[in-house]
């Protein structure tokens, strides 16, 4: 019956907006800027056009989302050893993360 693709109008949307706002981000800044907000680091304008485009875009609410499952999965893996990866998280993410980490 629905015979709309899901999100296609919202992701036009999106890309309108992305394009005319000057203070927009893109998704990829976005990813950029991910790990500079979840260590509280951005300074205060930065961190409002991120959280804004974090409740217009629900692509990167999802990818924040997973983001912080995994960051859980990862400390829990560093601080036990015996721990094991859940085998829905794929384990070159989790070693991405931990990389990051240590540079
Ligand atoms: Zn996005």
């Amino acid at each position: 019956m629905n015979a709309a693709r899901p999100g296609g109008f919202r992701r036009r949307l999106k890309g309108y907006f992305l394009k005319r706002m000057r203070h927009m981000i893109t998704c990829k800044e976005f990813e950029d800027f991910l790990i500079s907000y979840l260590e509280d680091e951005l300074p205060a304008k930065q961190r409002s056009i991120f959280e804004w485009h974090l409740g217009l875009c629900r692509e990167c609410r999802e990818y924040l989302a997973a983001y912080r499952r995994t960051m859980e999965i990862a400390e829990a893996v560093m601080s036990e050893s015996g721990a094991s990866i859940p085998e829905d998280v794929p384990e070159d993410l989790i070693k991405a993360i931990l990389d990051a980490r240590e540079s």
